[in-house]
């Protein structure tokens, strides 16, 4: 086995950049990355050569050199694809962390365009023609929506709870139930946060069970705050009580301490209209006396990422002179896309229509099973070599977001005849459109709940090819 004639086949570097198609390749992406791209793939070509343990191996070896320009080429297009995708999310969780939360709408993501493609008023004031101010774009707005005196934005809810507990409970203490101190996915820990604000938490109470008079006692000289926490993705059942912003309000304004929700979700709709579970809305912690009340914008909201801060004025204004508001602002896309969402809540009767979350959730059984239907035959009319079925299943809201309502609807579900059902949703995951569904009973399911009609026209035709 004669390996050096092999390693003299390689050619050099200065023949590869003269070839043709390697020339278009610097022309088109610049000489550095193409230059990388070649070392690269040559180290690999004489690792084989070195590895090879036999004529056979040898050979291959010896394919790749031949196939070495292509595999340069090949190499500096996949560096150049944008890593962050569009997929398609046919698990069914409405609001998947992991799958960027809350879709924006296609008309909502236009009008963002026209803005951040070019200069905007972000921080100006064009009626008085000099410096303006970020959140004036969507606090009258926020107002409007929740009854609040005013209102900010940072860029998350655990940036907000962060700023609120900051501004007004630094080296002080703060009261929450044991029942509130929840973890919430991506490893938010309320207490932790409390402790990485400054301020000093005190549980009252037991998990099932806090009494107004357990805050009562607690409160001392040191008291900056009472805390409530909404446990947004769990629920004690059973033998339970809790002490409700209302009854708070009276306690806190004896001691002239404000009392703070952390709502989570925020929903600014009531939700039992439309069949589901009742979740507090913004609009009832405001009611009930919540001074501060902080949510996310891309959970139930349906927008962007964000951290909303309403509440009592002076509060509020505390909360912007902090200089970690300078560290937690949000950029112009989280302005602009907020103010559009927003927008769309001044006509509830439209709202559910226009917010892909809510209309996702809101979506009538029927629908879903129609759009179902609509796929499975598609799927079958192309000939794909599977077992394809709709079956009736129920979603899921996710985001830690009403943890026990579940949403029937319907999936189409595949069981393919020449691969297993971990080959094929591990196909699924490498398309051009990667496609997360989800593998139970020897199926990988499609739930056509969080599917749009765009989605399963793609999914059809990535499919067929899959499944051919
Ligand atoms: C989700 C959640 C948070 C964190 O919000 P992000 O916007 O994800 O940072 C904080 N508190 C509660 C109660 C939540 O449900």
């Amino acid at each position: 086995m004669d390996k050096s004639a092999w390693y003299r086949k390689i050619p050099k570097v200065d023949i590869l950049l003269e070839m043709p198609e390697i020339r278009l390749l610097r022309e088109k992406y610049g000489h550095e990355i193409v230059m990388d791209k070649i070392r690269v793939q040559m180290e690999e070509l004489r690792r084989k050569i070195g590895a090879a343990g036999s004529e056979e191996e040898l050979e291959a070896a010896g394919e790749s050199i031949r196939a070495l320009p292509q595999a340069i080429e090949e190499s500096v297009q996949e560096q150049h694809k944008p890593r962050v995708r569009k997929v398609i999310n046919a698990t069914g969780t409405i609001l998947h962390t992991n799958l960027g939360r809350a879709p924006i709408s296609r008309e909502q993501a236009e009008k963002l365009t026209d803005i951040v493609t070019g200069y905007s008023n972000l921080e100006y004031d064009l009626a008085a023609g000099h410096r303006g101010e970020r959140y004036s774009h969507f606090a009258q707005l926020l107002c409007r929506l929740t009854g609040a005196e005013d209102a900010m934005v940072v860029n998350n809810n655990a940036a907000a709870v962060m700023l609120v507990l900051s501004t007004l409970a630094k080296g002080g203490e703060v009261i929450v139930s044991r029942g509130e101190l929840v973890e919430i996915g991506g490893k938010f820990r309320v207490p932790d946060v409390m402790a990485a604000s400054g301020a000093d938490l005190v549980e009252v109470g037991t998990t099932n069970k806090t009494h107004f008079s357990d805050y009562e006692e607690a409160l001392t000289e040191r008291t900056k705050a009472l805390l409530k926490v909404h446990t947004s993705n769990y629920r004690i059942v059973g033998f339970t009580e809790s002490v409700g912003i209302d009854e708070l309000k009276p306690l806190a304004e004896a001691h002239g301490i404000p009392v703070i929700e952390d709502l989570g979700s925020g929903v600014l709709i009531d939700l039992e209209k439309y069949g589901l579970h009742h979740e507090p809305t913004v609009q009832e912690s405001i009611r009930a006396g919540a001074d501060v009340v902080c949510f996310s914008g891309d959970k139930l909201l349906g927008g962007p990422q964000a951290g909303i801060i309403i509440g009592k004025k002076k509060y509020i204004q505390a909360m912007k002179k902090n200089q970690l508001t300078r560290a937690l602002r949000v950029d112009k896309f989280t302005v602009t896309a907020l103010e559009l969402v927003l927008l769309e809540y001044l006509n509830p009767e439209k709202v559910v229509q226009n917010v892909p979350v809510l209309r996702m959730i809101t979506e009538p059984k029927e629908a879903v099973c129609r759009r179902a239907q609509a796929l499975a035959e598609k799927l079958t009319a192309r000939g794909c070599a599977a077992e394809i079925a709709v079956v009736p299943c129920e979603s899921q809201i996710g985001g830690g977001s009403l943890p026990l309502e579940r949403l029937p609807g319907a999936a189409v579900t595949i069981r393919p005849q020449h691969m297993s059902t971990a080959a094929l949703e591990q196909r699924m995951l490498s398309l051009p459109v990667p496609v997360v569904g989800r593998a139970a009973d020897d199926a990988v399911w499609l739930d056509a709940r969080t599917l749009s009609e765009a989605d399963c026209d793609i999914l059809a035709e990535e499919l067929t090819e899959v499944l051919a």
